[in-house]
């Protein structure tokens, strides 16, 4: 008999009505070890129910009280990340010491949310006319949606409801289904800070879920993140509900090497960034873009670090753990056939790389195709594993131009010591995050992530300002305090004077 994971509803664990349940696996060991519950829309209309509710006190809290929240929720995750970094690992089976990075990365956001009396500051012009005055003010939405994926179960999560919850809002996150306890243990945790019951509440689920949170009349806006299709299909969906949506996708990003760079450099970069996290990030490197002049020489580089990696257990002192499932594995796998089917070299095949794990685990090891044609499948698709592609080109112009054909635009990187070549790249690269000499730029948390193209859907990034402004819809105020000398009639459209 395996646990069951609940929803988290006003401020506790809670059943729901749905019998409906999927698996949990711990992928380094390829066993199921717990249930969670699959919403239906019943359990969607009463997580929102009790959102309204709390709508009606949060967003009158006073900002400091909102604000020491945040700051309570910062130091208690401070004490305790070890324990969620362990229940990271044990559903996505990336390593420890990655799962506290990914913590840590969430936890900048925390710490932006503190400083919200700052950011939500309104602008205010003196005397626009005689004895007017206008200003304008930032309120909450109401009731928000966060709908997130499974390769960031902490952090992704953490992109959207400290700001979400600092600016007044109240919170439904929809986690992925297969790794959903992170998402409990930060309502838990929000919950010890001091967060009222009913203002973040977890409701699990699936395709039900997600669209009974799309088409509910009293969800003001929907926060997803995920692959591109679903990302397609949220914002349109949502949009058409009368939402407010931000909706990032999937990413294939490149890295250019021109021919100045350090190839030390490049070459720990490209391994760190194809391969931290088994590949399944949305700003791995997937693609490298060599320069003709220095791919051979780059291409025994990686290969030679790729030879000391460690593949296992994220609880054993390993560089890089399972894959998410095992159809997910099979799937990553079967683009290495795809890709010397079409003609490329498999210069490391990771389906013969020894494993210090469970032989039931989700494991593929690290892999590196050359020469990959860009019309081959293993090129065009986002496979999201540890799959590293060498793509050779004759220079800068060529490789530009293999960027901005595909049709994502989450990030893309140079490496170069030509400041010219990186001013020209940061300028003509049509992604939204550019990286110059860092492989995986993803912006600190009072900047704001999101990519371009079919990368992102919608206005609004993630985080940073474009968050605050996602959150919170802006009002002006013109305002005269009446006296005598105002009164007259006049029924011309009002004039400044
Ligand atoms: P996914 O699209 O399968 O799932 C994301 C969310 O959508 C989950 O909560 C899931 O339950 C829900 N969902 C899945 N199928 C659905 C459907 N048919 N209808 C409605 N909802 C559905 O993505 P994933 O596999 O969990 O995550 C990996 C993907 O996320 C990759 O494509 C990756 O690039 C992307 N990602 C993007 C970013 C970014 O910032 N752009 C960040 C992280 C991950």
């Amino acid at each position: 008999m395996t646990d069951v994971l609940d929803h988290w509803i006003d401020g506790a664990p809670s059943a729901g009505t749905s019998s409906r349940t999927g698996d949990v696996f711990d992928p380094a060991r390829g066993v199921v070890t717990k249930q969670v519950r699959l919403a239906s829309s019943a359990d969607v209309d009463a997580a929102v129910a009790v959102a309204s509710k709390a709508f009606t006190e949060w967003s009158q809290a006073s900002i400091a009280r909102r604000q020491q929240v945040m700051f309570n929720f910062r130091e208690l995750l401070n004490q305790r990340s070890g324990e969620l970094a362990e229940i990271l690992t044990s559903e996505h089976g990336k390593v420890l010491s990655d799962a506290a990075g990914e913590i840590a990365r969430g936890q900048e956001v925390v710490e932006f949310a503190c400083s919200l009396p700052h950011v939500l500051k309104g602008a205010m012009s003196e005397q626009v006319s005689s004895d007017v005055d206008v200003y304008s003010l930032k309120q909450p939405l109401g009731v928000v949606g966060v709908i997130t994926p499974f390769n960031f179960p902490a952090m992704v999560p953490m992109w959207f409801f400290p700001i979400a919850i600092a600016t007044g809002n109240t919170v439904i996150l929809k986690p992925s289904e297969k790794d959903p306890s992170a998402a409990n243990w930060m309502a838990a945790l929000l919950a010890e800070a001091g967060l009222p019951a009913g203002v973040f509440n977890v409701v699990h689920g699936d395709k039900e879920a997600v669209d009974a949170i799309l088409e509910h009349p009293d969800i003001a806006s929907v926060s997803f993140v995920g692959s591109t299709p679903i990302a397609r299909y949220i914002y349109e969906t949502g949009t058409r509900h009368g939402k407010r949506v931000q909706a990032l996708g999937g990413a294939k990003n490149h890295m250019l090497v021109l021919p100045d760079a350090d190839l030390d450099l490049v070459a720990d970069s490209a391994v760190n960034a194809g391969f931290g996290s088994a590949g399944e990030r949305c700003m791995a490197i997937s693609v490298v873009l060599a320069t003709d002049a220095i791919a051979d020489s780059l291409v025994q580089k990686i290969t030679s670090r790729m030879s000391t990696l460690k593949i296992g257990d994220g609880r054993r002192s390993c560089d890089m753990g399972p894959l998410i499932t095992r159809e997910h594995r099979d799937k990553v796998a079967s683009y290495i056939d795809t890709a010397a089917d079409d003609g490329a070299a498999v210069v490391v095949d990771g389906r013969g790389t020894d494993v210090d794990g469970e032989a039931d685990g989700f494991w593929l090891g690290p892999t590196l195709l050359d020469h990959l044609p860009t019309t081959s499948a293993a090129y065009t698709d986002e496979i999201f594993g540890p799959v590293l592609s060498i793509v050779r080109v004759s220079g800068y112009a060529e490789g530009v131009e293999i960027i901005n054909a595909g049709p994502y635009g989450n990030g893309s990187a140079i490496f170069t010591n030509d400041g010219g070549a990186a001013r020209r790249f940061q300028r003509e690269v049509d992604a939204g995050m550019i990286g110059i000499n860092v492989p995986i730029p993803v912006p600190v948390a009072y900047h704001s992530f999101g990519g371009w193209k079919d990368s992102l859907f919608g206005d609004a990034k993630a985080y940073g300002p474009h968050g605050v402004d996602f959150f919170t819809r802006e009002k002006a105020v013109t305002a005269r305090w009446l006296d005598p000398s105002h009164g007259g009639l006049n029924l011309g459209f009002p004039q400044h004077d």
